[in-house]
Parts: structure tokens; sequence; C-alpha cells
């Protein structure tokens, strides 16, 4: 089996999907994509697909080196979502080949059904507690919030006590019986961190994510030291080497996304890294189908596993959502706060890949917004 070609379609709301094809008629379908940078991750799937032309797809893991290395220059975010995306496409062809789900090709479930959580809120905060009240009717067991808007350097003493106000009225929607995850975005700098961290611990967040941005991931372990709460980040890390740091300065939970950190080949071996660290996995995943396909695979055959994203209803989804590009939806409803175990072949999911073609006809252009703080400079969104 050779593959003969690899495609890419730009999506709304904000994604991008790829499709590889083979010689013998199998096809795998990938989600290779930076939000607000898809044009840029396709142009890097379009060089990569050079060297894939002709090549065996049931190779994975030889093509997964020679993809990430074979150009010299490596890592970062473009890169590493292009090749994310083939890796999920190839895992789904293999399946595909082998007649069996991803995860069995893994080494089978270590669980039944994947417990995921809803969105409550945009950007900006406000009409909260409708929409936890909405989740708790739906089954859901536990939501994730931003904790603020655009947060000051040095928050005031009423920011903080509105973050920690906003916090707590969803909380108190949710009861203690729920799980309640709070995202910092990276909007908080070093000392801002410090003053929210001890005033969320009464909350019981789940995790507080991002509590710093990735470039001062050398000061996680001073805010580990004061956190009871266990703290999350990953999503904008995208190799194994990014988590090491991270984790030896005592992360509780790695937040890899299974279309920027090198696809299911390495979240696998990321959440491997984590779980010598005593560490959990949470996989990053505010995309599309194919990529919450890919991200369910690895929580069905990864034993460290906590929760999973997903996208369903999220504040991006203007225009489509993420049951739009699947022939069916049945695999991917949410039962009682949980998706059951995928059973198809490959990543388990059908693409509908007429939806798909038409979209991309009209594409899209999204970019997160850039905020400023009140004197005009610039603010972390
Ligand atoms: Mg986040």
């Amino acid at each position: 089996m050779k593959i003969d070609r690899v495609e890419t379609f730009l999506v709304p709301p904000r994604w991008l999907f790829c499709r590889i094809s083979t010689d013998q008629g199998l096809v795998g379908w990938g989600e290779p994509v930076v939000e607000g940078r898809a044009e840029v991750v396709r142009a890097a799937v379009d060089v990569l697909a050079e060297y894939l032309i002709g090549e065996d797809p049931l190779r994975i893991e030889q093509h997964w080196q020679v993809l990430t290395k074979g150009g010299f220059y490596r890592g970062g975010p473009v890169l590493s979502s292009a090749v994310a995306g083939i890796d999920q496409a190839l895992w789904d062809i293999a399946g595909k080949a082998y007649d069996a789900p991803v995860h069995a090709l893994l080494g089978g479930a270590v669980r039944d059904r994947v417990r995921v959580y809803a969105w409550v809120g945009g950007d900006e905060p406000g009409e909260l507690t409708d929409a936890v009240s909405a989740h708790v009717e739906a089954g859901m067991t536990a939501v994730k919030m931003n904790a603020s808007g655009v947060l000051s350097p040095v928050p005031t003493r009423a920011e903080l006590n509105a973050v920690v106000a906003r916090v707590g009225a969803v909380r108190e929607a949710l009861g203690d019986d729920r799980d309640l995850a709070v995202d910092l975005h990276g909007r908080a700098t070093f000392p801002a961190a410090r003053m929210l961290l001890p005033a969320l611990a009464p909350l019981h967040p789940l995790l507080i994510e991002e509590p710093l941005l990735p470039e001062h991931g050398d000061r996680l372990p001073e805010l580990v030291a004061l956190s009871v709460s266990p703290l999350a980040t990953g999503e904008r890390l995208y190799h194994r080497s990014d988590f090491l740091p991270a984790l030896r300065a005592g992360i509780s939970v790695v937040q890899p996304d299974l279309s920027h950190a090198g696809g299911i080949s390495e979240v696998r071996r990321i959440a491997s890294l984590a779980e010598t660290h005593g560490a959990l996995l949470a996989p990053h995943c505010p995309l599309g189908p194919v990529s919450l396909a890919a991200s369910l695979q690895v929580a069905l055959s990864t034993s460290n596993f906590l929760i999973q994203e997903q996208s369903i209803g999220i504040h991006y989804n203007l225009g489509a959502d993420l049951l739009d590009y699947v022939a069916d939806p049945e695999p991917l409803r949410i039962v009682d706060g949980h998706i059951a175990r995928l059973e198809s072949p490959g990543l388990g999911i059908t693409v509908d890949e007429a939806a798909v073609r038409k979209a991309d006809r009209s594409g899209h252009a999204w970019r997160n917004p850039v905020w400023r703080h009140d004197d005009g400079s610039f603010a972390e969104w």
C-alpha cells in the first residue's frame, strides 16, 4: 500500500483537515491546525506531503521521525501541528487496514468511556450560571471557565475579588459533586498568579490551567510550592522535551493537544512521561471532530488519563460546529458527561467528506482577538 495523495481543507469555524489516500482505496483523516494560523499549517502540510507520496502509510513511526527531524529545523507550533494532523491520518489508515480502532492498536482500551467537560462562558465570562445549569441538566459532570478577561499585571483588589466572585458563582451553581476547571489562559503575570492561586483554592478547582505563560515555565516550581490546587499546562507545548521541565517543576496535569503536539504518536509518549512523574493527562481540544476522535483514542488506551476537553457549543464555534463534519454524530454523543468507547476501525468516526469539501470552498480566516490594557499596551488574550 502506498500513499498517493495528501489534501487539506480549510473549514469553518477555524479548522484545517487533511485527507491522506492510498493506492488501495483506504483513506485517513487528520486535523493539522494552529488556531489563527491554519493557512500557515496548510503550507507546512503541503511541504511535508512531498516526502509522503509513494510511502507505505503503515510505517507511522518511521514517518514521524523523518517528518519531525528530516527538515533539520524542528519543533514549534506550525511544524508540530502539521506532523500531528498527518500522524492522526496515518493512524486512521492503520486502524482501517487492520480492521481495529486505534486504541486497540495502542494496547487496547483501559476504560469503557471517556469523561469530558464542557466550556462555560466566553472570553469575558458573563451569564455563566445559566450555562452551568444547562450543562448540569444535560448530565455533564465537569465544566471549565476562563477566570478573567484582560488582567492587569498586578491586579487591583477589586479585580482579584471579581475573579474569585465569578469562579465562586460557577462553583455555587455546579455544587460540590461536580468538577470545575479554571483556565488562567496565560493571562496572569507571575505576581498575579501568586495572588490568584491561594484565592481560588477554597473553590476546589479540578485544575488551574496555564497559570503562567509557557516562556515563564522556569517559575512554575514557585507556584507549585504555594498551590494546593492541581496546576495544569501544555496546550502551547509541542514535544515531550517541552513537557519535561514542567513535569520536573511539579505540575499535576499535562494538556498536550493532539493537533499540536505531534499527534497520537507523540501524545502517547508525553502521557508516558507524565506517568513517570505521577502526573495526569487531560488533552486540550477546542477543535474539530478528527482531533477529538484522536484524543479519545489516546484517552481510551492511557491509564493516567484524567478528563478530555471537547468543543461542542464552545464560544469559538460560530457558523459551524463539531458535528457538522461527521456523517454520524452517534459515536461522539455525550451521555452522563462521557463519550462511549469508539468501536469503528481507525479513529472511529466517519468524516462527511462532501460537507468538508463544500465548507473548504468558503474557507475561513479566523484570528484570535488582540487585547489591550487601558493604556493601549498589549494584553494577553
Ligand atoms: Mg487553555
